[in-house]
């Protein structure tokens, strides 16, 4: 059985550093260590949080009450194929994308300025430049206490920022299908890409990527709330990016009631001057949902 730790705080597991300390912890590196920290959870009634590299996730400030998983060893290796790639649900796209580039693999370029993992970017169906999973996902191993199988795109239900994949599901394992490219192609585009990224979000900052999904119609999500005036507002130790308003900075020692407080102003202020209820994007452990806006 895989080792159990108690009291890893979350701030440690996720880019925004904020979050306090797990139940407990597991880092499987098997499929059959997940199966057995899976089956642990169900025996104690515990449930399930898996952590990428909690570029998306805002833990709450008191214990969160589950077993969180990270995934390596095996669950995080990545290995060249015929089709593309094959990679643990723990390998980082950064791995990836390297592992494809040196292959002369293309199709993954527009990951490189997401920095999770190749589970999270299943689960969040991530995606930037006009492209996400659903366009590179050939299938997902899917594992549950009960089981494992192999699952592709239309049964994960892949849509903007979503997916069909519940609690108490891990993605151990995915396969990438890529394309032929010059590796000094992907590493141009690459280049490119990350030098857009660098001029218009805070990529040198601590953040959990963007706080809420772009509402239907022609303004996304930080273009209204920098209307709002926000840019710069700041609640304790967490403040909306200077660059870029779809941002929350842990810019001094920031609480995860900093960045909800700053959350829930942001939406109170796009419902107010827009009429628009924000849904958020990052994922919430351990925090009640954001109050129903009237
Ligand atoms: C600076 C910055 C820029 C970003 N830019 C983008 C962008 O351009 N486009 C974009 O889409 N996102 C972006 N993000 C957000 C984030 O990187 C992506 O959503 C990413 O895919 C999350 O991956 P993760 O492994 O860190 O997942 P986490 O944040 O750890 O988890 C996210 C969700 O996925 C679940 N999860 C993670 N791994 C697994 C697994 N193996 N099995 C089952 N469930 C799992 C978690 O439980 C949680 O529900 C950005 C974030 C930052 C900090």
């Amino acid at each position: 059985m895989t080792a159990i730790e108690h009291g890893v705080p979350l701030a440690k597991l996720t880019t925004i550093g904020v979050g306090g300390p797990a139940r407990a912890v597991a880092r499987p590196r098997s499929v059959a260590e997940l199966r057995e920290a899976l089956g642990f959870a169900r025996d104690e009634g515990l449930g399930v949080l898996v952590v990428g590299l909690g570029s998306n996730m805002l833990a709450g400030d008191a214990e969160v009450d589950a077993l969180v998983l990270r995934l390596e060893g095996e669950l995080a290796a990545v290995g060249v194929v015929e089709a593309g790639l094959v990679a643990g649900g723990g390998a980082t796209n950064a791995v990836c994308l390297h592992r494809a580039r040196d292959a002369g693999l293309g199709g993954f370029e527009f990951a490189c300025a997401i920095p999770g993992t190749a589970g999270g970017g299943v689960v969040m169906n991530a995606g930037a430049y006009g492209r996400d999973w659903s366009d590179v996902l050939l299938r997902a191993l899917v594992v549950t206490a009960e089981g494992e199988q192999w699952v592709v795109p239309d049964e994960l239900g892949l849509a903007y920022r979503h997916s069909a994949v519940a609690p108490g599901e891990v993605v151990a394992g995915v396969e990438y299908r890529l394309d032929r490219r010059p590796p000094a192609e992907i590493r141009a585009t690459v280049a490119e890409l990350i030098a857009q990224r660098k001029a218009t979000q805070p990529t040198n900052k601590r953040t959990f990527g963007s706080v809420f999904k772009n509402p239907a119609g022609d303004i996304g999500a930080g273009r209204m709330l920098e209307l709002c005036g926000l840019k710069g507002h700041r609640i304790g130790g967490a403040m909306i990016s200077p660059m870029h308003a779809n941002f929350i900075e842990n810019a001094d020692g920031a609480t995860s009631a900093d960045c909800v407080a700053l959350m829930v102003e942001a939406r109170r202020r796009a419902h107010e001057e827009f009429g628009v209820v924000l849904e958020r994007e990052v994922v919430f452990a351990g925090l009640p949902e954001l109050p129903v806006l009237t």
